[in-house]
């Protein structure tokens, strides 16, 4: 049982972003799939006053608390820092700066001995030392500020369980797969990560750590007389998934949801074998793919046609990126898969996919919405042609980021063929209305005034740039750790990095006039 009103909670979420009954909903899918279990599952969403903390009580075994699907100060604040007058994804901006500690303090106030554990992209992507772009510092891991008992990163469907499981049972929380604690005393088969008091003096010492943080081992790092242990994330399999997200989703929406323009979305794969630089996909939801099984994606779509709002069509059905849908490796080794000739690159599993979800009876139309990865696309054609022919309307967004080699290399992403990617699909759109968009982003590691000036040059043949941001400096990236020691982590070559908003904004401004001349 789920609900927001009621006492004798055995579980009490709390999140900074509405509730929503729908798998697209960190808050929404832990909820479902403790409800599964038999949990009682109490919600309270973006408290604020005393009132909203306690008006379900004490839960019997913890509260879990999440800033949802998003970082609160990434949602709070603009790229250069500016804090947001109007909330860009709700219209009531109610998410407390650093929402995580602030919920966690209020509870430790109101409920001194309440277990408390953490979760969803703001705990997992500050577990552990991280450089906090907002204070511009070294902070601490978030459990620590948090006082919590225990932190899950990534997906934490499987950790949850089993945390329920053993605080029912009193159990200890040591040695669940997927989650961090304090500990005073240091388990064997840890790889120690440089203390936080090095990485916090030595920026060498900052990016040893980076380079070694994976989602695949157990790892510890010292903190004054603690150590922060990760236990490695635990195997989540086809059958997880498929289970997951087969769970009854109403789907009902919370009035100001985040989710509206995705409500008949399906999620075909979980990870990103892309290992953008920039991106929190490999610490977070990890970089090989896990992929559903054909036959539950149908069972779901087929499900929605009888959702009485149903109108004919699938918002999206994709992943982190959607052509990554059955690219699968059991071999789950630790090399860059995009560069693997291992890898499946055919589209195969995905082409069947498609053409089976949209001869189902009642739609009328499957999109595809989640961005894809071009330089893997080109690899099938006949990805290419389905996709324009039946699977989006009017656009197709593609993500080249830039167009120096220089950035690009810091990025860890290739735009050799784009080109071949650009007119592939113009000369497969002619006299069709169909265009591609283009995302960019400018200010990252690497880029400079002079670079800029290549990104400028290419735009100039290019139209419809969808949008182009400013690189953000979020916890824990290889990006990040660049713009706090000026160094790849991965080269240990030395990069140029801008930090002053002066040169920012002049980087900004010319691309900003090149799109308007174009
Ligand atoms: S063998 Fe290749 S495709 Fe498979 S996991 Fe390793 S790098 Fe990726």
């Amino acid at each position: 049982m789920i609900s927001k009103t009621g006492k004798d909670f055995d579980i009490i979420v709390i999140t900074a972003e509405y509730y929503d009954d729908h798998p697209l909903s960190p808050s929404g899918i832990i909820s479902r799939v403790l409800d599964d279990k038999g949990y009682k599952i109490g919600i309270i969403e973006k408290p604020i006053e005393k009132e909203d903390f306690i008006k379900l009580g004490s839960p019997k075994l913890f509260f879990a608390v999440t800033s949802g699907s998003i970082d609160s100060m990434l949602h709070n604040y603009t790229p250069l820092k500016k804090r947001r007058s109007e909330d860009p994804h709700s219209k009531i901006s109610l998410m407390p700066d650093r929402a995580l500690i602030v919920y966690c303090n209020k509870i430790k106030e109101y409920f001194k001995s309440s277990t408390i554990v953490i979760g969803g992209i703001e705990a997992s992507m500050r577990r552990f030392a991280h450089y906090d772009y907002w204070n511009n510092d070294i902070r601490r891991s978030i459990i620590f500020d948090t006082r919590a008992n225990i932190l899950v990163y990534g997906n934490g469907e499987k950790q949850i369980l089993e945390i329920a499981k053993r605080i029912e049972n009193n159990l200890s929380l040591k040695g669940i797969f997927g989650t961090c604690i304090i500990s005073k005393e240091l388990e064997n088969d840890f790889d120690i990560l440089p203390s936080f008091k090095e990485v916090k003096e030595d920026p060498v010492k900052f990016c040893e750590m980076q380079k070694a943080l994976s989602n695949n081992k157990n790892l510890a790092q010292f903190y004054d007389n603690n150590y922060l242990l990760q236990y490695a994330y635990p195997e989540y399999t086809q059958e997880d998934l498929d289970w997951i997200y087969s769970l009854p989703f109403s789907r009902k929406l919370h009035p100001e949801s985040l989710l509206k323009m995705a409500k008949f979305s399906v999620v075909t794969h979980r990870g990103c074998i892309g290992n953008c630089n920039f991106c929190s996909l490999r610490l977070h939801q990890g970089d090989k793919i896990i992929s559903r099984s054909e036959e539950s994606i149908l069972k779901e779509i087929v499900s929605l046609t009888k959702n009485k709002e149903f109108k004919g069509y699938i918002d999206d059905l994709g992943g982190p990126s959607a052509n990554m849908y059955g690219m699968d490796c059991a071999e789950r080794c630790n090399n860059d898969c995009l560069k693997c000739s291992k890898l499946d690159k055919s589209h195969a599993k995905l082409i069947r996919l498609l053409k089976k979800a949209r001869a189902i009876k009642g739609i009328k139309k499957v999109f595809v919405r989640s961005g894809i990865r071009y330089d893997l696309a080109i690899e099938s054609k006949d990805y290419i042609k389905e996709l324009s022919e039946h699977h989006i309307s009017g656009c197709l967004k593609i993500a080249p980021e830039h167009f120096s080699e220089e950035v690009l290399k810091n990025m860890n992403k290739d735009n050799s063929r784009f080109d071949e990617f650009v007119s592939f699909f113009e000369n497969l759109n002619i006299g069709k209305k169909q265009y591609l968009r283009y995302y960019l982003m400018i200010c990252h590691p690497g880029d400079d005034e002079e670079e800029i000036l290549k990104m400028k040059n290419k735009i100039k043949n290019l139209s419809n740039i969808e949008s182009f941001q400013v690189f953000t400096p979020t916890p824990m990236t290889n990006s990040t750790c660049m713009y706090w020691t000026g160094i790849n982590p991965i080269t240990m070559k030395k990069v140029k990095v801008i930090h002053d908003y002066k040169t920012k904004k002049k980087l900004k401004r010319i691309i900003i006039e090149e799109i308007k001349n174009n």
